[in-house]
């Protein structure tokens, strides 16, 4: 067991407040919740938790202090009381709650997820689409009460109805009272005796849906679109569920998107890219008119300003960058050999050697 004065840095000889600030402290910086999956911090937490049970109580202080132990059992403290939310912690310390705490009746529905795929045309334009999806519904047989046909739910006894009970804990900063969910209804606020065959008491039951999505012009891929309330149908007195549609843009061999902006390349001939020459490309939706000059240069990019993709909820379009590569031709015939070689002399650069050295030979003969 290790040192409960030094799990919460504190003397031997520390007061009552200065062990109480001491674990205020510890415990703001290491609930679970301000860390959520540091499990060593979790770990901490709990040990700083249970040094907390022991010392704070003057009779097991006095225990701890006098054998070095005390017989409180392990998990024993936390268990009560920091199984909770960082809003639950803020609680016991401040009497209010973090953020406003909601607590309805009943379940909530189902979050829905549908994915949806798009082309890249699509996310040029824009599209609707209609989708259909699975969602827990209200049971058609009992409209959602869960209770069979002829009875009705009846409000729970132990809550009347409420869905919490409030609790009263002696915490160190005096009585708290604390919401907690029934038990005995689980919350929902109603116990049904005489469950719906059909739904076997659950009110739901699972049923088609469908919406319709208006996807605007510009969307990312992995991006969603979120519509409150289309997912699953509440019991009681919860909230519906939410739908959300996933997009995924298709890939398209032909270009790399950017964001706005779209990538793409084009091979041309030497005789294009030295004389130049007015090329048609792919665009997204359309044939491009690309303006070679004279002279380009291999891994020159241009710019074909406003075809790219638009900006989501944007002006005007990105734009559509085009690398040029320049095509080397792999095999000349002699006559093509020659051209090029005068074309080097009448360059005034040095003449090639060409196919005459041995290994252009026995490139030729495998050929
Ligand atoms: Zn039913
Ligand atoms: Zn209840």
């Amino acid at each position: 067991m290790k040192d409960l004065y030094e799990l919460l840095g504190v003397s031997r000889t520390a007061s009552a407040e200065e062990i109480k600030a001491a674990y205020r402290k510890l415990a703001r910086e290491l609930h679970p919740d301000v860390n959520p999956g540091n499990t060593a911090a979790e770990e901490r937490f709990k040990e700083v938790s249970q040094a907390y049970a022991i010392l704070s109580d003057d009779e097991k202080r006095a225990q701890y202090d006098r054998f070095g132990t005390t017989d409180i059992p392990s998990g024993g403290m936390q268990g009560d009381f920091f199984q909770g939310s960082i809003n639950d912690l803020f609680e016991m310390f401040f009497g209010t709650a973090g953020g406003a705490q909601r607590r309805t009746v009943g379940r909530d529905g189902e979050d829905v997820r549908v994915d949806l795929q798009l082309t890249l045309l699509e996310v040029l334009t824009g599209v609707q689409r209609e989708v259909t999806y699975r969602k827990m519904g209200h049971c058609p047989s009992c409209s959602g009460t869960g209770a069979a046909p002829g009875t009705s739910p009846e409000t729970c006894p132990s809550c009347q109805g409420q869905g919490v009970v409030i609790r009263v804990q002696s915490t160190f900063l005096g009585q708290v009272r604390t919401q907690i969910t029934c038990s005995t209804c689980s919350g929902e606020g109603r116990i049904v005796k005489d469950k719906c065959p059909s739904c076997r008491g659950r009110g739901l039951k699972a049923e088609d849906a469908v919406a319709t999505v208006d996807i605007p012009p510009g969307v990312e891929h992995g991006s969603h679109m979120h519509f409150p309330g289309r997912g699953g149908d509440p019991v009681g007195g919860g909230v519906p569920g939410d739908l959300y549609v996933f997009l995924n843009v298709t890939d398209d061999s032909r270009f790399v998107r950017q964001g706005p902006d779209l990538l793409t390349s084009v091979a041309i001939s030497f005789p294009q890219a030295a004389l130049g020459d007015s090329i048609t490309i792919d665009g997204v939706e359309t044939d491009v008119e690309l303006e070679i000059p004279a002279g380009t240069q291999p891994g020159t990019r241009f710019k074909v300003r406003g075809a790219g993709l638009p900006r989501l909820r944007g002006a005007h379009r990105g734009d559509l960058y085009v690398d040029v590569t320049v095509r080397v031709p792999e095999r000349l015939n002699e006559g093509q050999a020659k051209l090029l070689r005068d074309f080097a002399e009448a360059s005034g650069d040095e003449t090639p050697k060409g196919q005459a050295g041995l290994l252009g030979g026995l490139f030729k003969k495998k050929r």
